[in-house]
């Protein structure tokens, strides 16, 4: 009996067979030809690293095991001991710990370049500087950098350009298009879109950096797990139709909380008032995305209020899926950054990041004007 499956079953198995010692070499000379290890290659984490490519219009890419190991893969692609980064201010936590506590130790050092000055970075740059990371949009202010720019300003040092495009996703901006050297994600949030995996994807525009991709992968042993892959893969199936949904909602609710009496502030890039409006809808073709923060007073009982009564928002500090949530940046993505890092980058007591999920949004609205009465 043939089987013809139409989509890629789940190859849950951490090895394959081998006929005979000839098999064996024919693997070792092309080892494109088929599979050996699962570390090293497996059928789903493949389909996922291909699709993610082909969205992002890349030479090719890996998939990982979280998207801090997409992050951690970047960065190694270009830089060894006694090398410098820059970093955008404006970062997830996570990367910055990374470089902080890890990359430190190995010798790989980094300053931090404040949203204003990415786009002159003379006075940051040294001999030993490989890399600017950075973010489409960043977290949790909603800080759009301008890729094209960046990327000429980081040629003109000689720097390679690492995008972390998770907020956007390729549905918005397409980084490598713009000149960036390698986009990733945290396939955990819009990719895989539905809070039930754990994964990340990094993808190159040189074939050479692939290569080097699949090798740190392989060593550092970064892989991600058939079922991870073939969860994300489904969930990359309809990223398309989620990502308009999850846009019309962010604007919808951060055009309400831009006229509630409670509400401080609200950082989108879809509202006009936004700093980099115009960027943003020029980057992103007209899609703002599903992600916005909000302050409301300086008052922890006030957030503790917040967060009790709505009942379409649980308190989950992750991002993306198809359900809403609310989350704190000071009390995690953020937690560990210096008190004056966080008074730099306005993130207060008072700040709630919000995830617009697909559901209706005329629900999530009423859920919201009661739990802020
Ligand atoms: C969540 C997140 C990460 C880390 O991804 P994990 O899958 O949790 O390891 C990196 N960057 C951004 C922007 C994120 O939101």
């Amino acid at each position: 009996m043939e089987i013809h499956p139409k989509i890629t079953p789940i190859y849950q198995t951490s090895v394959f067979k081998f006929e005979d010692l000839h098999e064996l070499e024919s693997y070792f000379e092309s080892p494109e030809s088929r599979y050996m290890y699962s570390r090293n290659g497996n059928p789903n984490s493949d389909e996922l690293a291909n699709a993610v490519t082909k969205l992002e219009a890349g030479a090719g890419g890996i998939a990982t095991g979280s998207g801090m190991a997409a992050i951690f893969a970047a960065l190694l692609a270009y830089c060894q001991a006694g090398d410098h980064v820059l970093c955008a201010a404006d970062i997830y936590g996570g990367s910055s710990s990374l470089l902080n506590a890890e990359l430190s130790r190995m010798n790989i050092t980094v300053t931090y370049v404040p949203f204003d000055a990415l786009y002159s970075l003379a006075e940051f740059v040294k001999p030993t500087t490989r890399v600017l990371l950075a973010e489409t949009i960043s977290n949790p202010l909603l800080r759009v950098a301008d890729l094209r720019q960046l990327a000429e300003e980081c040629h003109r040092y000689g720097l390679k350009l690492i995008v972390d495009n998770t907020f956007a996703s390729p549905i918005l901006t397409r980084p490598l298009a713009l000149g960036a050297d390698i986009t990733l994600h945290s396939v955990t949030k819009y990719i895989a879109g539905h809070s039930d995996v754990t994964a990340g994807a990094v993808v190159a525009a040189d074939p050479d950096v692939a290569v080097r991709l699949k090798e740190i992968g392989m060593h550092y042993g970064l892989t991600l797990s058939p079922m991870e892959s073939w969860l994300a893969v489904r969930g990359l199936k309809t990223l398309h139709l989620r990502i308009r949904q999850h846009c019309l909602n962010a604007m919808a609710i951060a055009e309400f909380l831009n006229q509630h009496p409670s509400v401080a502030a609200v950082y989108y890039p879809g509202l006009p008032t936004h700093p980099q409006h115009v960027l943003a809808a020029e980057q992103g073709k007209g899609l703002f995305g599903g992600m916005l923060s909000f302050k409301i007073a300086d008052e922890a009982e006030k957030v503790n209020q917040l967060m009790r009564r709505s009942q379409r928002f649980p308190f989950a500090p992750s991002l993306a899926g198809v359900d809403s949530s609310l989350s704190y940046p000071l009390g995690t993505s953020h937690r560990y950054l210096t008190p004056e890092q966080q008074q730099q980058l306005g993130i207060t007591t008072g700040l709630i990041r919000l995830s617009a999920g697909i559901e209706p949004v005329d629900e999530l609205i009423a859920d919201l004007e009661q739990a802020l009465a």
